[in-house]
C-alpha cells in the first residue's frame, strides 16, 4: 500500500544545491587533507522509510547528543577512489558494485536499513561529477603534466540517528556520501608489527570482523599507536594465541608468495570464511587477475600463521609480502617484527618492491587510470 515504508532511495528523486562559495585552488593535487565542496545524504526512519536523496554544501550535520551512533556506534562505512582517465578525461570508479554490496552488508549487520544497490551506484556517481574538478586533468590547461597518480578519495557512510537512549535498534538513519583529497601512497616499503594475540584481537569467529563498521576500527588505535612508537608502520593482527594465523594488516589485506615444498609459487592470503577478515575489493581484484594470467602461481585462501612466514624466511623459500586495500594500494612489506624478531622479507625490484607486488600494481593501476578498457573501470 501507499504507507508502506520506502525501500530504497531512488536516484530519480536526487535534487542538487550547489555551493556558492567554492574552496579556492588552481590545481587540486595541492589540496590535501581538505574535504571538497559538497555531500550527498539521504535520510531514513522506519515508518516512511528513505526519502529523497540531496547533494549539499559540504556542512556538518546536526546530531541529537542521544542519537544512537555516538552511543552504540551503529555506523558502517565505504572506502573508493575516483580517478582521472588518461586517455579520455572523464572520470572512473573501480567496482563500485563490489563497495555497494559490501555497505549494505555492513548495515544489516548492525541493524541499519538496507537499500538497492545500483541506485546508490547512480547516486555515487552524480555525486562524483558535481566534484570533478577535484581530479587533476592533464587536458585542462591549468595541469601541464599529466597525472598518474592523483585520485579523490569517496567515503559513503551511513549512522543510527534516532535520539534515544534505550538499547534497541534505531528508527532514524542518514546515509552520507563525503570525498576527501590524500596523499597517495608512495612511500617506503612497509614495517609490520605482528600482534601479539593472546594480550589484543581485532576479529573473532562469531564477531563481525568482517564487516566495514567503525567499531572495528577506533579499538585498534591503541596497539596501533604502540608498534608505531617502536617504529612500525601498521599492526599485521593475529589470530589465536597457539596457531597465530596471519589475519590482515591494519586496514589493508594481507598476501605473501613464497616457495612450497613441491617448489610451486604460491600467493597465499587468510581466507573469508572464518569471517575475521574484510572481503577487500583490491584483496578480489588481486586473486582474480593473478588467477586470469599468471596461470602457473597457485592463488591459496587459507589459514596460514606467522611462524610459517619466518620459517619461510629462514629457509629462504620466502619471495614476497604486501599489504592491498584501497588506501595503501599495494604496498610491498620489508620487514616484520615476530615476538622481538624483525623478519626480513625479500624486496627484488630496486630494494622497493617485489616483483609480483610491482606487475600487479601495474595491472590495477592501468585500470584506474584507464589505459586499458576494462569492464571494472566505471566511467561516472
Ligand atoms: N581490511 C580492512 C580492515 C580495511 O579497512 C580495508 C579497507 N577498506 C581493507 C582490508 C581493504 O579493502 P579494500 O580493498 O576494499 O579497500
Amino acid at each position: 500500500s501507499s504507507d508502506c515504508p520506502v525501500q530504497t532511495f531512488r536516484a530519480r528523486d536526487l535534487t542538487i544545491t550547489r555551493s556558492t562559495n567554492l574552496k579556492p585552488f588552481s590545481d587540486p593535487r595541492t589540496m590535501i587533507g581538505s574535504s571538497t565542496d559538497h555531500m550527498l545524504k539521504v535520510s531514513w526512519s522506519s515508518s516512511t522509510g528513505w526519502g529523497a536523496p540531496e547533494i549539499v554544501p559540504y556542512a556538518p550535520i546536526p546530531l541529537d547528543p542521544a542519537a544512537t551512533v555516538l552511543h552504540y556506534a551503529n555506523e558502517c562505512f565505504e572506502g573508493m577512489k575516483a580517478y582521472r582517465n588518461k586517455n579520455t578525461g572523464k572520470i572512473q570508479v573501480f567496482r563500485p558494485d563490489l563497495n555497494a554490496k559490501r555497505l549494505n552488508m555492513s548495515a544489516d549487520r548492525i541493524a541499519l536499513p538496507s537499500f538497492d544497490n545500483d541506485e546508490f551506484i547512480t547516486l555515487l556517481r552524480a555525486y562524483v561529477v558535481v566534484e570533478e574538478r577535484w581530479l587533476a586533468w592533464s587536458g585542462n590547461a591549468a595541469f601541464t603534466e599529466a597525472d598518474e597518480s592523483d585520485f579523490l578519495y569517496l567515503r559513503p557512510m551511513m549512522i543510527g540517528t534516532t535520539p534515544r537512549l534505550g538499547l534497541a535498534k534505531p528508527n532514524d538513519a542518514m546515509l552520507l556520501i563525503i570525498a576527501c583529497k590524500f596523499p597517495s601512497w608512495h612511500s617506503r616499503p612497509l614495517r609490520l608489527l605482528a600482534s601479539s594475540p593472546a594480550e589484543t584481537v581485532r576479529a573473532w569467529p562469531g564477531g563481525f570482523g568482517f564487516a566495514k563498521v567503525g567499531a572495528n576500527y577506533g579499538p585498534t588505535l591503541q596497539y596501533q599507536n604502540h608498534a608505531a612508537s617502536l617504529g612500525y608502520d601498521q599492526v599485521l593482527w593475529l589470530f589465536d594465541a597457539d596457531k597465530r594465523y596471519v589475519t590482515e594488516a591494519g586496514g589493508a589485506n594481507f598476501f605473501v608468495v613464497w616457495r612450497t615444498d613441491d617448489g610451486d609459487v604460491e600467493l597465499v592470503t587468510a581466507p573469508l570464511e572464518a569471517k575475521t577478515v574484510l572481503d577487500g575489493v583490491t584483496r578480489r581484484s588481486v586473486i582474480e587477475l593473478v588467477r586470469e594470467r599468471m596461470p602457473d602461481i597457485r592463488v591459496t585462501e587459507r589459514q596460514f600463521s606467522v611462524d610459517e612466514i619466518a620459517a619461510a624466511v629462514d629457509s629462504q623459500k620466502i619471495i614476497e609480502a604486501f599489504a592491498c586495500g584501497t588506501a595503501f594500494f599495494i604496498a610491498p612489506v620489508g620487514e616484520i617484527g615476530i615476538t622481538g624478531r624483525d623478519v626480513k622479507i625479500p624486496l627484488k625490484v630496486e630494494g622497493k618492491s617485489g616483483v609480483y607486488a610491482r606487475t600487479i600494481k601495474r595491472w590495477l593501476e592501468e585500470i584506474f587510470y584507464g589505459e586499458i578498457d576494462h569492464a571494472w573501470g566505471v566511467t561516472v
